[in-house]
C-alpha cells in the first residue's frame, strides 16, 4: 500500500468560486483522491480557505462585517458546497487557524536564523485619517494613462495599466475617502530568495517528470531580468498572522502581520495539525516530517497554473531554507484556465457559473463529468452550453444511463429482480472481457500519469464497450429462441454495472454510490476482470434503479445561456 498525500490550491475566501476555480485545481484533485482510495492506497487529501490579505479585509467591510467573522461563515459556506461538489478532502482547514499562526511564526523565525531574512525599509502610503499603512487595495485615484477615476493603487481596471500608488491623480482612502495621504517609510521582512536560486534551479531541472506547463513557468520566474528576486513577506495590515520570530517577539515589526502569500502555503502542513486536532487522524508528522515515516509519502500538488510560482519557487524555498526535515512536493499538476462561453468567467461582473448555482440547477456528476473530461490540460479549454448539454446527453445519459437502465429493466421483465441463472459465457463476453482488461489497465496509466482527459475518455469507451456488446449480443431477440442463452448475457451486462461503478467513482461519485447501492453490492477495483465479473452470481438480488440521468432540453439549455450571461443577481 503506498502513501498519497495531495493538496489542492486553496481557494480565496472571498466569495464563491466559479467553475474555472474548480477545474483548476480542487477537482481534479479529488479525482486523484478518489482513485488512489479506490486502488486501496492510504490518502491524506488537504484543503482549506486562504484566509488573509487585503481583498479579505475589503470583502468584510463592503459585507458590514468584522473580518473574522465574514471569514468563518465564508469558509462554512465554501465548505458547504465542496461536499455538494463531492469533493472528498479528508480536512477543509483555514489558514487564519490557530496551526497556521504558529507554524508560519516558527518558519519566518527558522529562516532568520538560517541567515534567510533581511530588513528592508521602503515607502508606503500612509493615511493620517485612518491612522494605518494603506495597501494597494485601498487607495484610489485617477489613472495617468486613461483618466478613469476609479482606478486602484496596484491597477487600473479600465485600461489593465500596472500602477504604483504614488502614479495616481488625486489619490485617496478606499476607507474614509481621506485624501490627506502621504508616503511615508516603513520597515518590511523579506526572504532572501535570490540566496536559493542555484537549490532551487537544481531541484526544478531534477524533476523531469514534471508537465512542461509547471516546469516552463518555474524556469521563467528563475531566469527572466535579473533572476529570483528576494519577496517581502509582511505587510502593514490589521488581519493576519501577527509577524513573531518563532514564539518571540520581532523588533521593529510590531503591529504587522506575515503577508498572505507566505502563510498561505504553510497553510498545507497546519491543515494535517487541523486534521489531528478535529480528531480525523491520529499523526500529522508522518505526512509531512521525512524523519518521522514521511520519506515514503508521494506528495501532489494540484493548481492552476498562475499559483505555479509560489509552488515551485517560493514554497519550497521556505521549507528547504528551514533546513529542517519537511516533506517536499514530488509533483505538481497545474492547470490552464477554463473560458467561458466566448469569453472569460468574471467575478466581478458575475459572468458564468458560479459553484452554488452549478448545484442549484443540476446534480454534481453532471459538472464534474464535463469539467473533467474538458480538463484545461494542454491548452485554455471553453465552457459552452451547447457542449455542456451534448456532453451530458451523450456520455451520461444515451452511454452509461442507459447501459443501466436497459440492463436491469430488461432483467426485471424477464427474469425478476436477480440475478438470472443459466448458459454460460462464450467468445462474444471473452471479447467484452479482452477488451475491457485492456481499457482499464490503460484507464489506471492515465489515471497515475494524472492525465485528466485521456482518464475520462477510456471511461467512456469502457462504458460505450458494454453497450455495443448489448447491441451484438441483443439478449432480448436472444430470449424468444434461448432463454438460457439470454439469461447468461444479462448476468454478464449486470456484472458490469458494479464494475462500471467502481471504475467511474473517482469521475461522478455519486452516481456510482447509486448504482451500487442498486446493485446490492461494494465498490472492488478489478483486478482481474473475470473474477470482477463474477462478483453478482446467480440469485443475487438487486433493485432497479431511477434513470441516472435525465437529458439537459433545447429549452433548459437556453434558459440557462441567458441567466448566466453576466451581473449576476
Ligand atoms: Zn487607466
Amino acid at each position: 500500500m503506498a502513501r498519497h498525500l495531495i493538496t489542492s490550491a486553496i481557494p480565496y475566501i472571498n466569495g464563491i468560486k466559479h467553475l474555472g476555480n474548480l477545474v483548476g485545481s480542487q477537482l481534479p484533485a479529488d479525482l486523484f483522491a478518489r482513485y488512489q482510495r479506490g486502488r486501496g492506497h492510504e490518502v491524506l487529501f488537504l484543503c482549506a480557505t486562504d484566509e488573509h490579505g487585503t481583498p479579505a479585509e475589503l470583502a468584510a467591510a463592503k459585507a458590514g462585517r468584522p473580518v473574522a467573522e465574514y471569514c468563518a461563515e465564508m469558509h462554512q459556506v465554501q465548505a458547504r458546497i465542496a461536499q455538494g461538489f463531492g469533493l472528498s478532502f479528508d480536512h477543509f482547514g483555514r489558514s487564519s487557524s490557530p496551526e497556521n499562526h504558529r507554524l508560519t511564526q516558527h518558519f519566518a523565525g527558522r529562516l532568520a536564523e538560517m541567515g534567510l531574512i533581511r530588513e528592508v525599509s521602503e515607502t508606503q502610503m500612509y493615511s493620517h485619517a485612518d491612522g494605518r499603512f494603506l495597501p494597494d487595495r485601498y487607495i484610489e485615484g485617477t489613472c495617468p494613462n486613461c483618466g478613469f477615476d476609479s482606478a486602484r493603487g496596484d491597477q487600473c481596471d479600465n485600461c489593465t495599466k500596472q500602477l504604483d500608488p504614488v502614479d495616481l491623480i488625486n489619490p485617496r482612502s478606499v476607507i474614509s475617502g481621506s485624501t490627506e495621504l502621504e508616503m511615508r517609510e516603513t520597515k518590511h521582512l523579506y526572504l532572501c530568495q535570490s540566496q536559493m536560486k542555484d537549490e532551487l534551479e537544481a531541484w526544478i531541472e531534477s524533476k523531469t517528470d514534471w508537465p512542461i506547463l509547471t516546469t516552463s513557468i518555474a524556469k521563467k520566474w528563475l531566469n527572466d531580468g535579473d533572476g529570483l528576486r528576494d519577496r517581502g513577506i509582511t505587510r502593514d495590515l490589521d488581519w493576519g498572522i501577527p509577524v513573531k520570530r518563532g514564539d518571540q517577539d520581532w523588533p521593529g515589526m510590531e503591529g504587522k502581520v506575515f503577508y498572505v502569500w507566505f502563510d498561505a502555503p504553510i497553510e498545507y502542513i497546519a491543515c494535517a495539525q487541523e486534521w489531528v486536532r478535529a480528531d480525523k487522524g491520529a499523526d500529522w508528522e508522518r505526512w509531512w516530517r521525512t524523519d518521522k515515516g514521511a520519506d515514503d509519502v508521494t506528495y501532489t500538488q494540484f493548481m492552476g497554473k498562475d499559483n505555479v510560482p509560489f509552488h515551485t519557487l517560493s514554497f519550497p524555498a521556505t521549507i528547504l531554507g528551514s533546513r529542517e526535515p519537511w516533506k517536499l512536493v514530488d509533483y505538481i499538476k497545474s492547470f490552464n484556465y477554463l473560458n467561458y462561453d466566448g469569453g472569460q468567467f468574471s467575478t466581478s461582473r458575475g459572468r458564468g457559473v458560479f459553484m452554488d448555482q452549478a448545484l442549484d440547477i443540476l446534480p454534481a456528476d453532471y459538472w464534474r463529468w464535463w469539467l473533467l473530461s474538458h480538463a484545461p490540460e494542454s491548452s485554455d479549454a471553453e465552457f459552452t452550453w451547447e457542449n455542456f448539454q451534448a456532453s451530458v446527453n451523450k456520455d451520461l445519459a444515451d452511454v452509461l444511463g442507459n447501459f443501466v437502465s436497459r440492463v436491469t429493466k430488461f432483467c426485471r421483465s424477464k427474469f425478476g429482480e436477480t440475478v438470472p441463472e443459466g448458459g454460460a459465457w462464450g467468445p462474444q463476453e471473452q471479447a467484452v472481457i479482452d477488451e475491457l482488461t485492456t481499457r482499464i489497465r490503460a484507464y489506471e496509466g492515465h489515471m497515475e500519469a494524472m492525465e485528466v482527459r485521456k482518464s475520462a475518455a477510456e471511461l467512456r469507451a469502457i462504458w460505450v464497450a458494454g453497450n455495443e456488446y448489448l447491441q451484438i449480443a441483443s439478449p432480448w431477440a436472444t430470449f424468444k429462441d434461448d432463454p438460457d442463452r439470454a439469461a447468461a448475457q444479462i448476468r454478464f451486462a449486470l456484472n458490469l454495472i458494479p464494475l462500471y461503478a467502481t471504475l467511474s467513482a473517482p469521475l461522478i461519485p455519486f452516481t456510482a454510490d447509486l448504482m451500487l447501492a442498486a446493485m446490492g453490492i461494494g465498490a472492488k477495483w478489478p483486478g482481474d476482470v473475470t473474477q470482477a465479473l463474477e462478483r453478482m452470481p446467480a440469485g443475487h438480488g438487486f433493485a432497479v434503479p431511477e434513470n441516472l440521468f435525465a437529458k439537459i432540453t433545447d429549452e433548459q439549455r437556453e434558459a440557462w445561456q441567458g441567466q448566466f450571461a453576466g451581473q449576476r443577481g
